[in-house]
């Protein structure tokens, strides 16, 4: 009887698994058709001076309108995103959907500053990345300037490291800033910093989390500002929440951040309804002479 018990319990297990499994690959089966059906959509968060809370940018986060399961971040499905062939697919979609969005802003008179596009390495290894990004420029008669990327350092994990390099190099020649995304959490090392043509880095929001918790992270923090200084980049701190952590920042020398202080990630409408008005970077409504 208790041999049963424990069988069954071990079929109700796998049960479990199973169906999840079941779940997992019915969603990777439909990602396949996701850019297809025009399912991948863009949010846009702020990029903002810490000091004043102006705004300076924005970076595009993708989300799986999902049709029964409604909208998905990406850590539910990029996982499941291994086919670089897809990986291009929603890279298109974001593209354009940034390129066709930022055009509107523009013609309607808003100063967006540049778009932040996220590269996953598998589109580094090759000019693919390059070429989709130029084609939606291309598509919608914007210029290189509209557009900045973001890197993770999982790019120095990848045997193609020379590509990599080459590939970036493509974007510093339009004279594209690139950004070290998630900074200090991956695998880049200082040789890496020199030798590649980063413009900034962002410090992971697990650090910026920690202010206040744990002062080594506070140290860390610190010595990642001095180092970006030092180096002559940009540095940019994510998952700004509160204003202690804001103000830490600022006193340790970081000026750029976001983080739900600021705004959350918003869809495009949001940002043309809400965010410029709130944000003085509606030129018609201030009636001022800006710069293009
Ligand atoms: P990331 O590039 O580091 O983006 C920052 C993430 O932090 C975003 O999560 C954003 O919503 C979240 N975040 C921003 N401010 C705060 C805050 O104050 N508190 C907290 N708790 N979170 C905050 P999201 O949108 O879920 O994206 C997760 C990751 O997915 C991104 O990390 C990026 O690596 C990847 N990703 C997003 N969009 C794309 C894309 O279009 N292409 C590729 N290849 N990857 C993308
Ligand atoms: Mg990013
Ligand atoms: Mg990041
Ligand atoms: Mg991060």
């Amino acid at each position: 009887y208790a041999a049963k018990t424990e069988r069954n319990n071990a079929v109700i297990f796998d049960e479990t698994s199973l169906a999840s499994r079941l779940e997992q690959s019915e969603l990777a089966a439909t990602l396949a058709c996701a850019a297809d059906r025009d399912e991948f959509i863009v949010h846009y968060q702020p990029k903002v001076g810490l000091r004043k809370g102006d705004h300076l940018g924005f970076e595009a986060l993708v989300r799986w309108n999902h049709p029964k399961l409604g909208l998905l971040a990406p850590g539910a499905f990029l996982p499941l995103m291994e086919d670089p062939r897809l990986i291009g697919d929603m890279t298109r979609a974001v593209a354009r959907g940034v390129c066709r969005d930022l055009k509107a802003w523009k013609e309607a008179g808003f100063l967006s500053g540049p778009i932040a596009i996220n590269l996953p390495e598998a589109l580094l290894i090759n000019e693919n990345g390059f070429e989709i990004l130029a084609s939606a420029i291309r598509e919608y008669d914007l210029d290189w300037h509209d557009l900045t990327i973001e890197v993770t350092e999982d790019v120095f994990l990848n045997r193609y490291a020379e590509r990599i390099l080459a590939s970036m190099t493509r974007f510093r020649e339009q004279n594209v800033s690139i950004a070290l995304d998630d900074f200090g959490t991956g695998f880049a090392s200082l040789l890496h910093l020199r030798d590649f043509p980063f413009d900034e880095l962002k410090i992971d929001r697990g650090f910026v989390a920690d202010i206040g918790l744990d002062s080594r992270s506070e140290q860390i923090i610190r010595a990642m500002v001095d180092l970006s200084r030092n180096l002559g980049k940009r540095c940019v701190a994510e998952g700004i929440e509160t204003e202690a952590q804001r103000d830490f920042l600022l006193e340790a020398g970081c000026e750029i951040g976001q983080g739900y202080l600021f705004a959350k990630p918003m869809p495009g409408s949001e940002v043309k309804e809400r965010w410029f008005k709130q944000s003085g970077t509606d030129r018609r409504r201030h009636g001022t002479e800006l710069p293009d």
